[in-house]
């Protein structure tokens, strides 16, 4: 549905994880470090669409590894929730960077990415009143991290 309700992230998180891995031939391993629950408010159809957009960005870049990992960490800070992945890709070159959530933009062969999953997911994250950061992780790889307030339109 398109409601605001309350939910768990790492409910969400974890089948939308499961969702993509079991559609993707890549023999990965997934390396979470969460909490039990992680409640917030928010439209649970939206930010899983978020999930799914950078979980197969991940297994996207790391089409080519052998036994790659795959590092979910979920945590509360403060008001917020935090959630990051972070492949053992290629990483993002530096002047990409300010331009992955661009919409249309890609870098993957013609009929392979619409370049909108970002650009969409930004503004799910935005309209929740939250941000959607990248880096490329000093070990290596893409690390996208999602920060949303647990109480939305509370403080
Ligand atoms: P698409 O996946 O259709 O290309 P996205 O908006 O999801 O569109 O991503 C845009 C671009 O950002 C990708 O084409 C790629 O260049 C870069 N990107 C996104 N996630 C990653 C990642 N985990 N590792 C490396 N590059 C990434
Ligand atoms: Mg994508």
């Amino acid at each position: 549905t398109d409601k605001t309700v309350r939910f768990d992230l790492l409910h969400v998180l974890k089948t939308s994880v499961r969702w993509v891995v079991k559609g993707s031939r890549l023999d990965l391993e997934i390396v979470y470090d969460l909490p039990d629950e992680l409640w917030l408010d928010g439209i649970p159809g939206q930010i899983q669409q978020v999930i799914i957009n950078l979980v197969q960005n991940a297994l996207d870049a790391m089409q080519h590894s052998l036994k790659p990992h795959l590092y979910i960490v979920g945590k509360q800070d403060g008001n917020e929730a935090v959630l990051s992945i972070h492949d053992e890709g290629a990483g993002i070159a530096p002047g990409n960077l300010v331009r992955v959530f661009d919409p249309f933009f890609t870098t993957k062969p013609i009929g392979q990415g619409t370049g909108l999953g970002l650009s969409i997911s930004y503004g799910i994250i935005a309209e929740h009143g939250g941000k959607l950061l990248v880096r490329n992780h000093p070990n290596g790889g893409a690390e996208f991290t999602v920060r949303l307030p647990v109480n939305l339109g509370k403080e």
